[in-house]
């Protein structure tokens, strides 16, 4: 048995290159994220946020260190035990909702299900349950293209965690937002955090934001600063 935290990271060293010239990002992060908990990251643009939540999501590799989230070693998995891993226990929020627009709401949600021996029917059930949950029931129906900013966001939510994920990725989720949708989005977040159980790290430029998470981490030169607790 290891006691070590949820999402471990020891040690970890990533550079970009770029022709001859190698750019650091972190030279020798260490994070430790208990599950359950909500974090949100804060920082400088460039300072490697976006860089970690990939490779918190097993899409980028670390070049040194270890990378530990619940039982699994991201850092010694190869790419299909990755996207297998990643399609358990990963969900993805995008400032941008990155949604298809020639689906509907619910094609849209149904998407990472149909990698799953699921039936039709229970495909269904599932994403009404979570279009339910975001407050989206009756929307089944609707283009992105019809719906606005919020509501497209609160389908990117319904996404994420169709697959009931145990770690949510959000990376700047209400960068787009009004602030009413933007605090929707927020309960939202909080609500499966704190009903659901579902760890969640949340990359934003918003305090407001940062404030609806349990803590606030601040990523500046390769390393972080820890700046008091909340909630
Ligand atoms: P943030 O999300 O905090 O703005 P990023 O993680 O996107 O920061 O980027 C951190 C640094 O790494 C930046 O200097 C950026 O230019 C560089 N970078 C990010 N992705 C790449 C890439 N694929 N190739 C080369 N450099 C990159
Ligand atoms: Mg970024």
């Amino acid at each position: 048995m290891t006691h070590a935290a949820y999402i471990d990271l020891k040690e970890v060293r990533k550079a970009y290159h770029i022709g001859k010239e190698d750019i650091p990002i972190f030279s020798g992060l260490d994070l430790a994220i208990p599950q359950g908990d909500f974090v949100a990251i804060m920082g400088p643009s460039g300072s490697g946020k976006s860089t970690l939540l990939n490779m918190l999501a097993g899409i980028d590799r670390p070049d040194a260190g270890s990378l530990g989230i619940g039982d699994h070693r991201l850092d010694w998995m190869g790419e299909s035990a990755l996207s297998a891993w990643r399609a358990h226990h990963i969900g993805i929020v995008f400032q941008f909702y990155n949604l298809l627009p020639m689906l509907t709401a619910a094609e849209n949600v149904e998407l990472p299900l149909l990698l799953k021996p699921l039936t039709r029917r229970e495909r269904r059930e599932r994403v009404g349950k979570v279009l339910d949950l975001v407050g989206l029931a009756g929307r089944e129906k609707q283009y992105p293209s019809s719906m606005s900013g919020g509501q497209q966001q609160r389908v990117g939510i319904a996404r994420a965690i169709v697959s009931d994920p145990d770690l949510l990725l959000c990376d700047e989720p209400t960068g787009d937002l009004d602030r009413a949708s933007a605090d929707d989005a927020l309960r939202i977040l909080s609500f499966l955090n704190r009903e659901l159980g579902k760890t969640i790290v949340m990359v934003t430029h918003d305090p407001r934001a940062a404030g609806s998470a349990r803590r606030t981490l601040h990523l500046d030169k390769g390393q972080f600063i820890e700046a008091g607790t909340a909630g």
